[in-house]
């Protein structure tokens, strides 16, 4: 693992780390955990707390509020959001915490060569995979709403934004990691108990249980929602004591229409799903809206030296899914990372 560029974004955690290691030698973790759900960005959120159960709700309750807050800002289908009103054509002053989102993804999104690009709001729009109705859009409405795309057009004056005129902002790659990021701080400020908070499959592991290390199911791109091909078991190591885990999969919301499936990962050089042999891409590292944002563009970019760049530079690790049932997984969390399902998936090497 590579630790210059993350520890970067480090100092901040790096103390709350030693504070919550501290900390937890005075609360006794329980090895019981006090579990919660609730629901927000199209998602069930589920929270499991290792701590009395007062205590727990009170943590479950501050980081459900806080995400519903999130998706209150940033969804694009809540009238009332500040997203919303952007995609109208409205010029709006942005909250604070809605700006730096918008800035640092825009930036991140260049960095990541566009390939994740929260600006392709308008195709993903024509698509509709988070509507009841998905359908394939024709190609000269692609074509419309692919030249809108591009942070360049976005006018900020201040904290004042004005999007170009048909162009819209979708937060979908990006959003469950950062709701992570958000449980993470609510935890690092209060309460700093061992956690794990799920959203909609986006998985925080918060902390050291007294029962052993977290583990995280990788879920089979071929079978049911609870079915898992693979097991993450995260270890902490120097960067912190906690991890975000995302995966991009091409299951995940998808139709079929004459005989042909449409994933809902754009290319965002074609304005259509992206056709890859990739089937999944799981991503891991300590700040949720890099591991969200990385799965996705790594979906997109594929296995190759590109990606391995990016891995390096914002990943703990990286778990590449075939439609063959191939797997490679990057050197970060190749020792925690266990094949449950040898029958269909097996180990691969990457060769340039
Ligand atoms: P999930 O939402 O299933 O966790 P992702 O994190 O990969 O999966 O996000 C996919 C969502 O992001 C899509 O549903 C769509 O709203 C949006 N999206 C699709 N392709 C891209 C892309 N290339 N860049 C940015 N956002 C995208
Ligand atoms: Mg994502």
């Amino acid at each position: 693992m590579r630790s210059a560029p993350k520890k970067k974004a480090f100092p901040a955690i790096a103390c709350t780390v030693l504070s919550f290691l501290l900390l937890l030698t005075a609360c006794a973790p329980r090895s019981a955990a006090v579990s919660g759900t609730s629901f927000a960005m199209g998602s069930l959120i589920t929270a499991n707390v290792y701590t009395d159960e007062a205590t727990a709700a009170t943590i479950t309750g501050a980081v459900f509020k806080e995400i519903a807050a999130l998706d209150g800002r940033i969804s694009a289908t809540a009238e009332d959001s500040e997203i919303a009103a952007l995609n109208r054509g409205e010029t709006v002053t942005l909250s604070p915490d809605t700006l730096e989102m918008l800035r640092d993804t825009l930036s991140l999104g260049d960095s990541l060569g566009g390939q994740m690009d929260i600006t392709l709001g308008a195709v993903t729009s024509l698509w509709g995979f988070s509507s009841d109705e998905p359908r394939v859009p024709a190609p000269d409405e692609i074509e419309t709403a692919l030249a809108t795309r591009g942070a360049d057009k976005i006018v900020f004056e201040g904290d004042r934004v004005t999007l170009a005129p048909g162009q819209q902002l979708d937060f979908g790659a990006v959003g469950k990691g950062e709701a992570c990021d958000i449980a993470r701080t609510v935890l690092d400020t209060s309460f700093t108990v061992p956690a794990v908070f799920s959203v909609g499959g986006t998985v925080l592991l918060y902390g050291q249980k007294t029962d052993g290390p977290w583990s995280v199911g990788v879920r089979d791109p071929f079978g049911g929602a609870n079915d898992y091909c693979a097991v993450y078991t995260f270890t902490p190591e120097d960067g912190g004591d906690f991890c975000v885990v995302s995966t991009s999969g091409s299951y995940e919301k998808s139709f079929t229409e004459n005989g042909k499936t449409y994933h809902h990962i754009i290319d965002p050089a074609t304005g259509f799903p992206v056709e890859t042999a990739l089937v999944s891409v799981t991503a891991v590292s300590y700040i949720g809206r890099w591991s969200d944002a990385l799965s996705t563009a790594l979906f997109v970019n594929g296995l190759n030296d590109v990606s391995l760049g990016w891995i390096d530079e914002y990943l703990i690790g990286a778990a590449f899914i075939f439609a063959d049932g191939g797997v490679w997984v990057s050197d970060g969390i190749r020792d925690g990372f266990r094949l449950e399902n040898t029958d269909s998936f097996h180990f691969i090497e990457y060769e340039p």
